[in-house]
């Protein structure tokens, strides 16, 4: 079965994570293989030190790959922290965005393979093997090639001015008010190689509860993405993000709030109606209706705390879309 997903960082990595646990649990000599595509955000990348960072792809293979920090949900296991304390010494900038030792190897190499000609895709498939995902029918793609960059139009006593989305994220947490967010370089970014034949010749396309608006939202801005999920004849599920209306980590609440979303599952579903076929909710937030009756409603228990929970979900998730199947 081929499954192709979008995904943002930590909300979609432990989903998928939990995905691939399912698959590899009813796997056997009669379970059909799996193919799993995962076209990743790139929105939220950004050059720091001279390296090209980007965080939802380097979430989604250190968690799939098992090298993640479970405490943070991002950034290696086991960390040090020598060398963003040696740069601090020498007062280099910024001392907000967190990389430890592990996680810069990883920086250095995209950055050299990409100083090398590599494109983000070509890079993005030889960290993927590093962490053996290959091997487990999983491929990695960045929504685009092209440098793309999520940038959140704030003001406050400096006045309006546009700032990189990971300065409004983590340095700000997020609780200078957003006007909008402005995506540098979307309109013209092609997707990937890849990308819309991952979504034309899927058996089933499935939304992790990433964030709707800098994670998914970003990927579906991508021209010919969107489009390619109208006319998928696979049937696409998503997950809800949110428990009772409330994200379940990050800021996914403020990031609505800047497009004039309420922060409820509903209006998140609707973010999606174009092209969603069933939308599983939380118990916490039944009674529901869609403005659509196209979308069907299901409902169990959303909240990932391990990779059991994780992959309870993504077993119903999957098992709406092949129910769904023509
Ligand atoms: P990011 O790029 O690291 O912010 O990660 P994503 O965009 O992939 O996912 C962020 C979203 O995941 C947030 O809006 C969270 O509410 C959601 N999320 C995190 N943990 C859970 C969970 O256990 N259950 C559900 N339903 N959503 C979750
Ligand atoms: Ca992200």
């Amino acid at each position: 079965m081929r499954i192709t997903a979008l995904a943002g960082g930590v909300g979609g990595a432990r989903f998928l994570r939990g995905l691939l646990h399912h698959l590899e649990s009813v796997s056997g000599p009669d379970a059909a293989p799996h193919d799993l595509t995962i076209v990743a955000n790139t929105g939220d990348d950004i050059t720091l030190f001279g390296l090209r960072v980007s965080p939802d792809i380097d979430t989604l293979l250190y968690t799939l790959g098992g090298g993640i920090s479970e405490a943070q949900g991002w950034g290696r296991a086991e960390e040090s922290h020598r060398v963003q304390s040696e740069l601090a010494a020498y007062g280099a900038q910024p001392q907000w965005f967190g990389l430890g030792d592990l996680d810069f190897a990883t920086h250095i190499v995209r950055s050299q393979w990409l100083g090398q000609g590599a494109t983000l895709s070509e890079v993005t498939s030889r960290l993927a093997s590093r962490w053996g995902l290959p091997d487990r029918g999983v491929r990695v793609m960045p929504m685009t090639d092209a440098p793309v960059e999520t940038h959140v139009v704030v003001e406050d006593e400096q006045g309006q001015r546009a700032i990189h989305f990971q300065e409004w994220w983590v340095r700000h947490g997020a609780t200078l008010p957003a006007q909008r967010f402005v995506v540098a370089g979307l309109d013209r970014a092609a997707p990937a190689p890849g990308v819309l034949e991952a979504i034309r010749d899927a058996d089933v396309i499935l939304l992790p509860p990433s964030n709707p608006v800098v994670s998914i939202g970003i990927i579906l801005g991508i021209p010919g993405v969107r489009d390619a999920l109208r006319g998928s004849r696979a049937p696409v599920v998503g997950v809800s993000p949110l428990i009772d209306g409330q994200p379940v980590r990050g800021h996914a609440d403020a990031c609505l709030a800047a497009i004039g979303v309420p922060s409820t599952s509903v209006a998140v579903a609707g973010l999606y109606e174009d092209f969603l076929d069933a939308w599983l909710i939380d118990p916490a937030d039944a009674g529901i209706r869609l403005p659509r009756a196209r979308v069907a409603i299901h409902q169990g228990p959303l909240l990932m705390r391990d990779v059991e929970s994780a992959a309870d979900i993504a077993g119903a998730a999957l098992a709406l879309a092949t129910g769904l199947r023509p």
